[in-house]
């Protein structure tokens, strides 16, 4: 059986590689001049020419042994490492109030934290006797949150959490947002989901997370770049042609590994209601300045530090990328990565993009100790976060099921946010064919 895979971020590119495993030939198309979609390393040089980098989407992939993010790492022989080194290091704060407060590593610790109050403390030791909820229908966010360990939890510490995972306001979101608590409380609470699946840890390949796609590529026989699918064509006898770029190919299947708009476009002619339901999943987009200061204490070996919305007036906060990758910059400086979402979607009015004299006015407030940068550089990550609104669950399962015969579509709209969703979504995808 000949497969068509469509799009090449980290998706299209497990898809491909999980198929070939199991003996399947697989060709990918991506649309772009190099594979990789997201999980990209991109070069950013010191002004002296000294290099460095900065990533294009995720910093790092949460990492347990012996599932499938392990599986995929093992399977393509790529070492990760994480970024803590010593104890203490990776602290991570939440600006609430006007100033920063430490979150505690340990959750026995975060009953004296000053994160949250004394009655949101004390409703957490209900957590564990919660009954788990139906399954049916598909509740939101917060509403989750808010059963299961109290309205406190759900409007002290959860936005800003939420705004750091998927740069969203939580009041707008399915529980499907982030999967794994729905898979927590099918264990019976969430204290008990954690305790038996766990911790993750925070990952990074060596030079960056564009490692992984880059050895994902390089494992695949037939990659096309540069090549974007622009239309679908059923032949008779099941098969499909598809047409691109001047391009076409013939396959028995055809995976469109592509964000559901992307999908939405190449399936119209000839699925309208699938099409119609990918089109309804609305994606977020944000505005990305990574600069370079002289390293400060304690947030140079700390993790960053997000701020509870709507205080940061859509500044969502800051990583520390030389802290997680330390290829990322010369040694004698500290990387951040600060974050600023949709004004739309915050309820703040601006019309222009925000500029680094806005967003330093920013990050000062909250680090006033540190240094002005001595370089700068603003990505846009335009329509790059599928935003699992409520009503997600019944969207993917009416394009799902609307899906003509040998067509397919993955995504992490469908698995969940995060490389780590994808990948475990992939797995029990491949699994179920
Ligand atoms: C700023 C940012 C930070 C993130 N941080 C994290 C993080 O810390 N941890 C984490 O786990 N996840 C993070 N994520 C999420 C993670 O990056 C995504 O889950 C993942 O990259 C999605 O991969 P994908 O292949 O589904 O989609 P994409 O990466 O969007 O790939 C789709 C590909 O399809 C191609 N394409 C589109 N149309 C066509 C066409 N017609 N023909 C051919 N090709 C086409 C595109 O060019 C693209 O390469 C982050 C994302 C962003 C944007």
């Amino acid at each position: 059986m000949r497969t068509l895979v469509i799009g090449g971020g980290v998706t299209g590119l497990l898809a491909a590689w999980h198929l070939q495993k199991r003996g399947q030939a697989a060709e990918l198309w991506e649309a772009e001049d190099r594979p990789g979609g997201w999980v990209q390393t991109l070069p950013w040089d010191h002004s002296d020419g000294r290099p460095g980098h900065v990533e294009k989407g995720p910093q790092g992939i949460l990492w347990q042994p012996g599932t499938p993010v392990d599986r995929v790492f093992k399977g393509l022989d790529l070492a990760v490492e994480s970024p803590v080194k010593e104890q203490g290091q990776g602290q991570r704060w939440v600006g609430k109030g006007g100033r920063l407060i430490p979150v505690p590593a340990h959750p026995v610790k975060l009953m004296t934290s000053p994160l949250m109050s004394l009655g949101t403390k004390l409703r957490l030791f209900r957590e564990p006797f919660v009954k788990p909820g139906p399954p049916e229908p598909e509740e939101g966010l917060e509403e989750f949150i808010s059963r299961r360990a109290g309205r406190g939890l759900a409007e002290e510490l959860l936005p800003a959490m939420v705004a750091g995972i998927l740069a969203a306001p939580t009041h707008l979101l399915s529980v499907d947002a982030l999967p794994t608590l729905r898979k927590w409380e099918s264990h019976g609470s969430l204290f008990a989901g954690v305790r038996k699946n766990g911790v993750s840890h925070l990952m990074v390949p060596q030079g960056g997370m564009g490692g992984l796609t880059a050895r994902l590529a390089a494992s695949l026989p037939e990659v096309q770049v540069a090549r974007k699918a622009e239309r679908l064509e059923r032949l008779p006898g099941g098969r499909w042609r598809v047409w691109g770029g001047g391009e076409e190919a013939e396959a028995d299947q055809v995976v469109l590994a592509l964000p559901a708009y992307a999908a939405a476009e190449l399936l119209a002619p000839h699925a309208e209601a699938s099409a119609e339901a990918l089109r309804a999943i609305p994606y977020t987009s944000v505005n990305l300045w990574n600069s370079r200061h002289t390293p400060l204490a304690p947030f140079r070996d700390g993790f960053g530090f997000l701020i509870h919305p709507p205080e940061g007036n859509s500044y969502l906060g800051s990583l520390v990328p030389s802290w997680i990758e330390p290829s990322s910059c010369a040694p004698e400086f500290m990387q951040l990565r600060s974050f600023i979402g949709d004004p739309h979607l915050w309820g703040v009015r601006r019309e222009e993009r925000p500029t680094w004299e806005w967003v330093w006015t920013q990050i000062r407030r909250w680090v006033p100790g540190l240094s002005e940068a001595v370089q700068t550089r603003e990505d846009r990550a335009h329509q790059a976060i599928p935003r699992a609104e409520k009503g997600h669950r019944g969207r993917v399962r009416t394009a799902v099921e609307g899906l003509p015969q040998g067509i397919e579509w993955i995504s992490n709209a469908r698995f969940g946010p995060g490389v780590r969703d994808v990948m475990e979504g992939l797995e029990a995808w491949v699994q179920e064919r």
